[in-house]
């Protein structure tokens, strides 16, 4: 605790939250549910942080700004006991949860179903198999460690936990060493790269793993009408329970905040610096803070498109994700050039199809298409080209059929969002060690040295994705320091509006 004078404005709020993401989003309903009184602050006029949908390009076009494809949130304890039915969201399954096409038309093809993708892969499918199996098998009780806070031992599931510590600390080079050919090779690389991480660090085989025992588990859904649908349903929920959200307003201080018991922050680590103010933290705290690191950002282009995406391979038209990239080593080139501050020539694109599940997004026999490049972090390198030129390799003609785009650089990214710190938007470099040491190492890093204030973005355990998980760990341990409740009240009781 600090010696600072607080100098807020006295009120009888139990819980303020600042920052309307899904973390933040998450930990509002927690608190809420427990029947307290909370607010939510969000800087941008429409809340939902990283799952907005907004009309980016065409009349009748819709886009995800961000996040799009959620295996996180079809797995997330947090949201299966919100109960999205329940409240009116719809997840939507493309055919096929990813793709990856490789030279001469040729594609790897990753169905929910383990056995058909792996028979697929040739002579590498018992390798892929004996690799993913003992992870799906038991894949619940797995993501719910991976999705905990790294502080308890795992109390279901040892075996999967087992299989997946014993491979899932390795680089994706190391583990890709299992595979003969190309395409189980290029299929890891894919999902290891959303790491944003030279493929040779260690646990970026384990973070390909898990998206990968993703597809397999639960598939790689999308939401009926948009992520913004994920969003309003949860500031629903919160109104109907009472709650209160002010959007359009930026919070520079903690000291302009009213008095609350608790204050939950969805915000970056370099955010809090500034709204906790120079003196108010321990130098020791604030170094860790500052020693924080940022990975690199991304340069995300929407099109508008006239017609499906013209896939060499006609198969790939049925995966809501594409990997683009080619092969292992193409793609781990990519990665470190931009982790030695370069832009890539041929960089790894990451691409979404949503209208290939939710044709609602844009006018009948149109689509919506989005695609990012990893680039250096602040970057205002427009990529537009570069990723077009990736997306007509697999697809001659796809500028033929775009009717209009939209490209945010890694700085434009930044600013649209703060927790995207420089780009990036894991906010902060996910290896092993910030994994666990997330945003600073200490036992429990939700917890600041400010009374009553906490940390609940995706800087803290278990990371980035939308899956609310940071925002309730953050918010039950509230409950229990600030309010004495040990055993918060279920989701389920919310009145549903
Ligand atoms: C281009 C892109 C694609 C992505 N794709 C996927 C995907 O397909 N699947 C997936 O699972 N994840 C994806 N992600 C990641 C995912 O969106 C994030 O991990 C997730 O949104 C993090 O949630 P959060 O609540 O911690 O932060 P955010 O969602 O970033 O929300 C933070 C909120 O806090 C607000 N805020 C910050 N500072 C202040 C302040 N001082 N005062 C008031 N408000 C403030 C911000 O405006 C923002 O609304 C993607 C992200 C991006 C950018």
């Amino acid at each position: 605790m600090t010696g600072r004078t607080p100098v807020r404005k006295a009120s009888d709020l139990d819980a303020l939250v600042v920052g309307a993401g899904p973390n933040g989003l998450a930990a509002a309903l927690r608190m809420a549910a427990a029947g307290l009184k909370v607010v939510v602050y969000e800087r941008a006029e429409t809340w939902g942080g990283g799952t907005r949908t907004a009309a980016l390009t065409e009349p009748g076009f819709v886009h995800d700004v961000c996040s799009t494809a959620h295996p996180m949130v079809a797995i997330s304890p947090f949201f299966r006991e919100f109960d999205l039915a329940a409240h009116g969201v719809r997840l939507m399954h493309p055919e096929i949860p990813f793709a990856h096409p490789l030279a001469a038309g040729e594609a790897v093809l990753v169905h929910q179903d383990l056995g058909r993708t792996a028979a697929a892969l040739g002579p590498d499918g018992p390798a892929y198999e004996q690799l993913l199996g003992p992870l799906v098998d038991d894949a619940p009780a797995l993501l719910e460690t991976l999705l905990g806070t790294f502080r308890r031992p795992p109390t279901s599931g040892m075996p999967a936990v087992l299989h997946f510590a014993r491979y899932g600390l390795r680089s994706a080079k190391s583990l890709a060493g299992r595979f003969e050919g190309e395409q189980a090779r290029a299929l890891l690389a894919g999902c290891a790269a959303h790491s944003m991480m030279r493929l040779d660090r260690p646990i970026t085989g384990g973070l390909g793993m898990v998206l990968a025992l993703l597809s397999h588990a639960v598939g790689w859904p999308v939401v009926g009408g948009g992520s913004q649908a994920l969003a309003n349903a949860m500031v629903a929920a919160l109104r109907a329970a009472g709650g209160e959200i002010v959007t359009d307003h930026e919070v520079r201080s903690l000291d302009e905040l009213p008095t609350a018991r608790a204050t939950l922050l969805d915000v970056a680590p370099d955010s809090f610096l500034r709204l906790a103010g120079s003196d108010a933290l321990p130098a020791g705290y604030r170094k860790a803070l500052r020693r924080f690191r940022y990975g690199p950002g991304v340069c995300k282009v929407d099109w508008a498109l006239s017609g499906p995406v013209p896939w060499t391979n006609p198969d790939i038209a049925r995966a809501g994700t594409v990997h683009l990239g080619g092969t292992f080593d193409r793609i781990a080139a990519a990665e470190a050039d931009v982790a030695a501050g370069r832009h890539p020539e041929h960089p790894y694109v990451l691409s979404v199809q949503p209208t290939v599940a939710d044709p609602s997004r844009a006018p009948a026999g149109r689509h919506v298409f989005w695609a990012y490049c990893h680039v250096p972090g602040r970057s205002t390198v427009d990529m537009t080209s570069v990723i077009e030129d990736q997306i007509e390799a697999a697809a001659p003609g796809f500028r033929d059929l775009v009717i209009g785009r939209h490209t945010m650089t890694a700085a434009q990214m930044a600013d649209y969002d703060p927790n995207y710190v420089g780009g990036d938007i894991s906010a902060g470099e996910t290896s092993m060690f910030q994994m666990l040491a997330r945003p600073v190492p200490r036992w429990s890093t939700y917890r600041t040295p400010l009374e009553g204030v906490y940390l609940c973005s995706s800087a803290t355990p278990p990371g980035p994705a939308v899956h609310g998980m940071c925002g309730d760990h953050a918010a039950r341990l509230a409950l229990r320091q600030r309010f004495d409740i040990r055993r918060p009240p279920s989701l389920r009781n919310l009145p549903n509006p």
